[in-house]
């Protein structure tokens, strides 16, 4: 099968990545998209984060009604930084059969280059790039290698983001149709966000 890999850290999940997800999986003709909640994402090290049972079980929430939606711990269980290419090697044993897809958002395509072990990635998975509103990509400084290996595929700007959640979240703002509501229901269960984010280090 043809299987999509959309790794993030998820705090919270919210509609922007709802529908980058839906597209990726219409645009690419993905069977099913896996959402990959990160232990630590490689460029968010030294941030305060929402334990990772938490967040596990907000991207579980947010996806529960789509059929061709699915969660993996993979990364939260191995624990310590999250890298993609630890992450593919360890999915494309599991699933010997399936086409692998790494999606992302076109705001990271510029900086995939400096992921690490980005050809052993680009060998692992085809790359599936999502482009908000036709905002040009910043495909400039791509290496050479990368010609063929990724694909474009369009969808809407929701100009939402979990920073911009969790600030309103503390401050005891609306994040109601920002986030599916069960989602919702879990951040008022487990008192998450009510406090202002630390400061970023
Ligand atoms: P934060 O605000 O905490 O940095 P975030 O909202 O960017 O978080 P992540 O979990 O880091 O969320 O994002 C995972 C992936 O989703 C990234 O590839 C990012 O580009 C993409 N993404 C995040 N927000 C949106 C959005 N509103 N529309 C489309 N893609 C998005």
């Amino acid at each position: 099968m043809r299987l999509g890999l959309f790794g993030g850290t998820f705090d919270p999940p919210h509609v922007g990545h709802l529908a980058l997800a839906e597209a990726c999986r219409e645009g690419a003709g993905l069977d099913r998209v896996v959402w990959i909640p990160a232990a630590v994402n490689p460029h968010k090290q030294g941030r305060d984060r929402t334990p990772a049972a938490d967040r596990l079980a907000m991207v579980r929430a947010a996806t529960e009604s789509h059929e061709h939606f699915e969660v993996s711990d993979v990364e939260i269980a191995r624990e310590g930084v999250s890298y993609t290419v630890d992450t593919l090697r360890e999915i494309a044993r599991q699933r010997p059969g399936d086409e692998l897809f790494w999606i992302v958002g076109g705001d990271s395509l510029a900086s995939f280059p400096t992921w690490r072990k980005p050809e052993a990635i680009a060998a692992l998975a085809h790359l599936v790039v999502y482009r908000r509103g036709g905002h040009d990509l910043d495909t400039g400084a791509l290496p050479g290698w990368m010609e063929g290996r990724y694909t474009v595929v369009d969808g809407p700007a929701l100009e939402v983001s979990s920073t911009e959640i969790r600030q309103r979240l503390a401050a005891g703002r609306s994040v109601r149709y920002l986030v599916p509501d069960p989602v919702l229901a879990i951040v008022r269960e487990r008192g998450l966000y009510r406090t202002p984010p630390a400061p970023r280090r």
